[in-house]
């Protein structure tokens, strides 16, 4: 088990122009923590890994595992294991030999080597499976096969880039828990890349969000659902509400917002919110805080239904309120709520957070 610490370390590509693919990074991956790259196509996460991993390089800025300075240092000298989003298998080769890949280049004695890889397969709950040619598995058995090879070599640092894309929604589901599992079995630390904000969100400690090559917000799921700090971080984890809303009064960690019709309410704030008075807040709220009630109810808001969706768990709404639509994901909505209708609604304060731009 080992700490990952990237210290302002900044990619750029040649003939790429001005814009670095990652700029800046400042991280510290716990040992034996699941951490997580979160972020729209494009903003740098596997540049980041790649990194870590040591096939690319820094143009600047610092690599350490534990306090040894990686930085320059080859992907065969760094013992990472990497699991990939299309698995880069050996189709010809059994199950056994391609788990057994690292330990050749390592020059792992027979009977060892064989210890060992039952001991993989057994870790991601393929024993028995040895024989097999890769083409008779499915693809959560053969992504499996990768972490077996991943994890046969005992890496200190595990670097997984997008690998349930290939997979389908359910059999996603079921191998996220599984990498989680053997992650955690293992011990080993963990770096993994996704653009899907519920998958970081169900296996990781701690989420690093990312857009366009910057780290907007580090913390544990629950942080950056409820406490998102950017107006693109709110947006992207899950679905947000972000309200532009005129300031009355502010204070260290409190700022008073006015909201549509005049009402006045406290809403928490970062420390280093910036704001005064006249100026405007952006306020996230999360739909599924908002509740409803008829148009009539006194100290609500009152907006128009523009659209309403039923999902059987849940009503999703958007709701025009003096010109700012606003959605709301609703357990239980007035009957016969209907799109046209005028309806009452409740922003609870305590569920308010000023964002950043
Ligand atoms: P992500 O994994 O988040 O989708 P990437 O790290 O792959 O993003 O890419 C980040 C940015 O760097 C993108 O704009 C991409 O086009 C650019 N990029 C990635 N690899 C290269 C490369 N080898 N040469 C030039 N540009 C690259
Ligand atoms: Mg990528």
């Amino acid at each position: 088990m080992i700490d990952v610490t990237l210290e302002s370390v900044s990619k750029r590509f040649p003939r790429a122009g001005d814009t670095a693919a990652v700029d800046d990074v400042d991280l510290r991956i716990g040992a034996g923590e699941f951490f997580t790259l979160l972020g729209p196509s494009g903003c740098g996460k596997t540049t980041t890994l790649r990194m870590v991993a040591g096939f690319y390089f820094p143009s600047s800025g610092r690599i350490r595992f534990g306090a040894e300075d990686v930085t320059n240092r080859p992907p065969n000298k760094r013992d990472t294991g990497m699991v990939f989003q299309n698995y880069a298998l050996f189709p010809h080769l059994s199950v056994a030999q391609n788990v057994a890949y690292g330990l050749k280049i390592r020059k792992v004695g027979r009977a060892e080597a064989k210890r060992r890889i039952d001991e993989a397969l057994g870790q991601v709950h393929l024993s028995g499976y040895g024989d097999r040619r890769i083409e008779q598995l499915s693809g959560g058995q053969q992504q499996r096969v990768a972490l077996a090879r991943a994890l046969v070599i005992r890496p200190r640092t595990l670097l997984l880039d997008e690998p349930l894309s290939n997979l389908d929604a359910k059999l996603r589901e079921e191998t996220r828990v599984e990498i989680r599992r053997i992650q955690q079995d293992s011990g080993t630390t963990a770096l993994y890349v996704t653009h899907d904000q519920a998958e970081a969100m169900a296996m990781s400690d701690r989420i690093a969000v990312m857009e366009s090559g910057r780290v907007r917000q580090v913390g544990t799921p629950q942080e950056i659902y409820h406490r998102p700090a950017t107006a693109f971080v709110a947006r992207f984890i899950g679905r947000s509400n972000v309200l532009d809303l005129p300031v009355v009064s502010a204070g260290p960690e409190t700022v008073t917002v006015a909201l549509p019709g005049g009402r006045e309410v406290p809403v928490a704030a970062p420390a280093e919110h910036g704001l005064r008075e006249g100026a405007t807040a952006l306020v996230s709220v999360r739909p599924e805080h908002i509740t409803l009630g008829p148009a009539t109810d006194e100290g609500a808001l009152t907006g128009r239904v523009t659209e309403l969706e039923f999902t059987g768990m849940a009503t999703n709404l958007l709701i025009d309120v003096a010109g700012e639509p606003v959605q709301v994901a609703a357990i239980d909505v007035p009957a016969g709520l209907a799109v046209g209708d005028q309806v009452g609604l409740r922003l609870p304060p305590e569920r308010m957070w000023v964002v950043n731009s």
